[in-house]
């Protein structure tokens, strides 16, 4: 290598190593400590709003096989869910029970509500049968304002252990009693109660429909009264039990959406000191029970909206933390299943789930209640069925019971989209986080799911300028 060269290079190297000087002093002087500041400030922020949503039985399968139905639907095969970019993280799902280590709706929901894992069925109580404080009544003590909007009814496992205590989940007309029982401040603890489940609250032996109304909540029954008596305080049960999915539901049974975003109305008037809303896409864990992938792809779809609007409003109000999570995962739902063969493609294919009209479970009940077979398949489905398929179902008929008919239909859907299932019950899998706003950083990592609900006390009783 000749003189010149090297004098160059050391010539080169000394210009390098300024620059690299330069650039050191310059970002750990002045870029550094501002981008860093300025998003500590933005993360650790408390925020004023929470909008804590619950897929219920959303497990990564399910997410995977509806953003693949989503991509075929809008025929955008880069299309992502609404919540896939807001990722932070897995949770655990196991509950502290003597004999279970997969966990029912219940003990999920008490570890997110009060931070505590607790037994299978347990409603916010703990092994002693001793109530657990929740999240939802530390917000309403910090006077912020409550709702819940969910589709099953309101009485079931989630919303219940958010707002209620009891031994046992089964004790669906004690939960509702207590809704409008157990007050703090004065007040019911939760504000906007958006979902299904009448039979619970109209009851021979109470009518706490008339109570509440007494009490100064509007009584809601269907999509049109959300507008046209909405108010601060609001009763909305829009079917007997949990809502039909949302691709049987009647007209005058609101989305998801149209719930999440007449309880955001509300909440966001006269906000002088935050609000704590649960969202629960609840009937996705329905449809796994069932082993139905039409249903669950009908409720990732009404769920997605819904999560939507919310996001929406905490993009627009930057002030409002958005976890998005589920309890647990259903059905042991696999995106790929036996049957996929050179021929057929190694692939989930949504096409099928896609032509479908209406559930198998509506179906079902037309048939069993007299409907010709052929006639109630060609209606509800857009694709030409086999002799074979057709057959399935008439076999099935026979037995005159609804529940078989269903299956029978569920398995055309199955074989064609090569969805599988390996169970009737949950599973016991992690699940995934996403949050998005202030405070989001607390719930990033793999977390036990006790953490949602320890956040979240931590942010509600945090100081702040909203609370006193
Ligand atoms: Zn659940």
């Amino acid at each position: 290598m000749g003189s010149m060269n090297r004098k160059k290079r050391i010539f080169l190297m000394s210009g390098i190593l300024v620059v690299l000087v330069f650039a050191v002093l310059l970002t750990s002087h002045y870029v550094t400590p501002v981008s860093t500041n300025a998003a500590d400030k933005k993360q650790t922020k408390v925020p004023k709003n929470i909008i804590f949503i619950v897929g219920d039985g959303m497990g990564m399968p399910v997410i995977k096989a509806y953003r693949t139905f989503k991509q075929e639907k809008l025929g955008s095969p880069k299309a992502q869910t609404v919540w896939d970019p807001h990722l932070v993280g897995m949770q655990t799902t196991h509950p502290d029970d003597p004999r279970d280590n997969i966990t029912d709706s219940a003990a999920a929901a008490t570890a997110m509500a009060t931070g505590k894992k607790t037994y299978n069925d347990a409603i916010a109580v703990n092994q002693e049968k001793e109530p657990l404080r929740s999240v939802v009544e530390a917000a309403k003590e910090a006077q912020m304002k409550t709702a819940f909007v969910v589709s099953s009814d309101i009485t079931d496992a989630t919303p219940a252990a958010f707002g209620t205590h009891n031994v046992s989940r089964k004790n669906k007309e004690q939960i509702a009693n207590h809704f409008f029982d157990e007050k703090i401040g004065g007040e019911h603890k939760v504000d906007i109660l958006l979902g299904g489940g009448m039979q619970y609250f109209n009851r021979k032996d109470r009518d706490l429909v008339k109570e509440f109304k007494k009490s100064g909540y509007s009584i809601l029954r269907s999509k049109d009264d959300l507008t046209s008596q909405s108010s601060a305080k609001m009763l909305g049960l829009f079917q007997e039990d949990e809502l039909d999915r949302a691709i049987d539901r009647p007209k005058h049974v609101p989305t998801l959406k149209d719930m999440t975003q007449a309880a955001l109305t509300q909440l966001n008037q006269d906000n002088s000191h935050g609000f704590f809303m649960l969202l629960e896409g609840s009937t996705i864990d329905s449809a796994g029970h069932e082993n139905d992938v039409v249903g669950a792809m009908s409720e990732m779809e009404d769920f997605e909206k819904a999560v939507q609007a919310a996001l929406q409003f905490a993009k627009k109000d930057q002030e409002t933390l958005v976890v998005i999570t589920a309890d647990h995962a259903t059905g042991g739902f696999s995106f790929g299943a036996d049957g996929m063969t050179s021929e057929t493609g190694y692939k989930w294919d949504p096409a099928p789930i896609l032509a479908a009209k209406k559930t198998p479970v509506y179906m079902a009940k037309k048939i069993a209640g007299g409907q010709s077979i052929r006639d109630v398949l060609h209606t509800n489905i857009d694709f030409t069925l086999t002799k074979e398929e057709i057959s399935q179902v008439e076999k099935a008929a026979q037995s005159g019971e609804a529940s078989t008919i269903q299956l029978s239909i569920q398995h055309i859907f199955d074989q064609r989209s090569f969805s599988g299932w390996t169970t009737f019950a949950h599973t016991g899998e992690d699940v995934p986080v996403y949050a998005y706003g202030p405070g989001k950083a607390a719930f990033q990592g793999w977390i036990d799911n006790t953490k949602q609900g320890k956040n979240l006390f931590h942010i509600i009783e945090s100081p702040s300028t909203y609370r006193p």
